[in-house]
């Protein structure tokens, strides 16, 4: 069993990818046209956020919008331990500095507390992280945020679709990046990512940032990048978006399938969702000291698994600059050597997770 395939060979959403592929041609209108103007809208009412301004992948949309907010050199960026790489390269590319917070261990993502205790007369900003697929504690957060005015950017690139109190992400902190990286619950079929804000000056800010620092033609306010989210990603984007409930719904139901077969397995964690979450399992992450014997006892019996992360971001080199040492921080190094991700995509067959829970020799 492989541990993620794509949806487009689904044949009705085949058939629409193949409308959108043919509208967008026939129209000759490739780039900033009406297609990324209509996915922006319908993204944003269905984040339940005022704005959504596309842009090229998930990292520009991390790094743009803590650059639209004024973060850079001399700012410090709260940002968890455990994450994917491209939380803390955003910050860097700004010139601030990561300043690491470890996550709660159950859900692994940042608590107030936690970001309480880290702030300093330099922090500028936090990104939590709605890990995984499971959102943020984000009312607690807000308001520590609120008294210190600090920024908050959620980064939701692992969690599109899923709610806080019903409140889905895109809609919760002062901005939400997103990636529509091909395997990211809603994934175009190339690079793409958004970010989603009620705050207009903050989206008037990105769309210049986005394209050259310009809105109109060759006058340029700001030093921008070319980061834009192209017409043919945002008709695709526009044809998955109505499927993403009912593929999270799928993945949920995967995820209950692999909770009910694994239960009674000594040594193994399994994911949690807290009770104000809608968690939409981007992975299916389980932990086990003994990690790497499973893995390989997974892979001889050809179910392919992958490891989300197999090294903390203080300790890769990229950040070496910082100073961090092994060791300090103790949480994200034993995530790194106890986490297993299983095979986890919405039209995985139904019998994967009891399959994978027996190979595990569980109660299944
Ligand atoms: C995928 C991902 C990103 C980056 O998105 P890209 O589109 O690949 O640049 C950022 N943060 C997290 C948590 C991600 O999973």
């Amino acid at each position: 069993m492989r541990f993620f395939e794509p949806d487009v060979a689904d044949p009705g959403l085949a058939g629409e990818l193949e409308a959108a592929y043919r509208r967008v041609a026939a129209s000759g209108r490739l780039i900033l046209g009406p297609e990324l103007a209509a996915f922006e809208s319908e993204f944003a009412a269905y984040c339940g956020a005022a704005h959504a301004v596309g842009v090229g992948n998930g990292l520009d949309a991390l790094t743009l919008a803590l650059r639209a907010a004024g973060v850079g050199a001399g700012d410090e960026v709260i940002a968890p331990s455990h994450t994917f790489v491209a939380t803390w390269l955003a910050i860097a590319a700004t010139g601030a500095r990561p300043v690491p917070v470890e996550p709660d261990p159950a859900t692994c993502t940042l608590t107030a507390e936690a970001v309480a205790a880290a702030v300093t007369p330099r922090t500028a900003a936090v990104i939590p992280v709605s890990l995984y697929g499971h959102p943020v504690d984000i009312d607690p957060l807000l308001a520590v945020c609120k008294r210190h005015g600090l920024f908050v950017l959620e980064d939701a690139a692992q969690s599109h679709g899923a709610a806080y109190e019903g409140r889905r992400t895109g809609s919760l902190a002062h901005a939400t990046a997103f990636s529509f990286y091909p395997t990211k619950n809603l994934g175009a079929l190339g690079d793409a990512g958004a970010v989603t804000t009620s705050d207009g000056g903050l989206a008037e800010r990105l769309r210049k940032l986005r394209n050259y620092g310009s809105i109109r033609k060759y006058e340029h306010e700001h030093a921008g990048v070319n980061s834009r989210l192209d017409e043919l990603q945002a008709a695709f984007l526009r044809a998955k978006l109505p499927r993403l409930d009912a593929a999270n719904d799928r993945r949920r139901a995967h995820a209950a399938a692999y909770a009910e077969t694994l239960g009674g397995a000594a040594g193994l964690t399994l994911p949690v969702e807290a009770s104000w979450a809608r968690h939409v399992y981007h992975l299916y992450v389980v932990r086990s000291p003994e990690r790497d014997a499973l893995q390989a006892r997974l892979e001889a019996a050809g179910v392919q698994t992958l490891i989300h992360y197999p090294t903390p971001c203080h300790l890769q080199p990229a950040f070496a600059d910082l100073g961090f040492r092994s060791g300090q921080f103790p949480l994200a190094e034993r995530l790194a050597r106890e986490v297993l991700s299983l095979p986890m995509w919405p039209g995985m067959p139904a019998e994967g997770p009891a399959k994978v829970a027996e190979l595990l020799g569980t109660k299944a």
